[in-house]
C-alpha cells in the first residue's frame, strides 16, 4: 500500500467519482475515499478563509448578502469584466451592466452573451470564442433559493460553485427581461485597459 500525497488522492477521486453522485449527509458507511474527499473539502474551505475577507467568504461561501449600496461596484460603469473573487473565471462584463437603483451591481446577462473578448484568460481556463457564441449561461448556474422562506434563483459560479447573487425577472425587457443581481464582494472587476482590449 502506498501512502500518496492527499493531492494525488483527491485529483484520483474526482477522476474516478465524479458522475452523479451526490454527498450523503450522515452515512454510517462512510468509505475512505468519501472521508478523504471530505477532508480535502475542509482543507479548500480553511484555504478560502486565508485569501478572502470575511465579507467575501461569507457571501461567496455561506450565501450571504452585502448590505444595499455597500457594494464597491453598485456605482462602477468602467468598461471591463467582472470575475468571480474566488476561482478568476468571467462571469459578467460592463457590457451588461445597467443602474437598476435595487442597491446591488445589476447586469441583464452574463459574460457568456459579451462581445468584449479581452482574451484574458490568465490560464484560468475559459475559452473564450466557444463561450461567447454559446447562449446557455455556462458561467454561471443557476439553483432554486428558499432560504429565509423566499423563493429566488440563486446564480452561483459554474466554476467553483461560489454564491454570486440572484436572478429576477424584472429586468430590462428590450435586453430579455432578466436583472442578476450581484454581490460585489463576490466579484473581482478587470478594467479592459489592463488587457488591451478596444472600447467600444
Ligand atoms: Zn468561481
Amino acid at each position: 500500500m502506498v501512502e500518496s500525497s492527499s493531492a494525488a488522492v483527491a485529483s484520483a477521486i474526482s477522476s474516478n467519482s465524479n458522475s452523479c453522485e451526490s454527498s450523503p449527509s450522515k452515512d454510517s458507511t462512510v468509505s475512505a475515499a468519501e472521508r478523504s474527499k471530505r477532508q480535502w473539502k475542509y482543507q479548500e474551505k480553511q484555504k478560502l478563509r486565508q485569501v478572502l475577507s470575511p465579507l467575501q467568504y461569507h457571501i461567496t461561501q455561506e450565501k450571504g448578502t452585502e448590505k444595499p449600496h455597500s457594494g464597491a461596484y453598485v456605482k462602477l460603469f468602467e468598461t471591463g469584466n467582472y470575475t468571480c473573487v474566488v476561482c478568476g473565471q468571467r462571469v459578467f462584463s460592463s457590457e451588461h451592466k445597467y443602474p437598476s437603483h435595487c442597491g446591488w451591481a445589476t447586469f441583464y446577462n452574463t459574460a457568456d452573451q459579451a462581445s468584449i473578448n479581452t482574451g484574458s484568460t490568465n490560464g484560468s481556463g475559459i475559452q473564450s470564442s466557444e463561450s461567447l457564441s454559446g447562449n446557455t449561461g455556462s458561467c454561471v448556474e443557476r439553483a432554486i433559493d428558499t432560504f429565509d422562506g423566499l423563493v429566488r434563483m440563486e446564480v452561483k459560479c459554474s466554476k467553483c460553485g461560489a454564491h454570486l447573487g440572484h436572478v429576477f425577472d424584472d429586468g430590462p425587457k428590450k435586453y430579455g427581461g432578466e436583472r442578476y443581481c450581484v454581490n460585489s464582494a463576490a466579484l473581482k472587476f478587470i478594467p479592459s485597459s489592463q488587457v488591451n482590449t478596444q472600447t467600444q
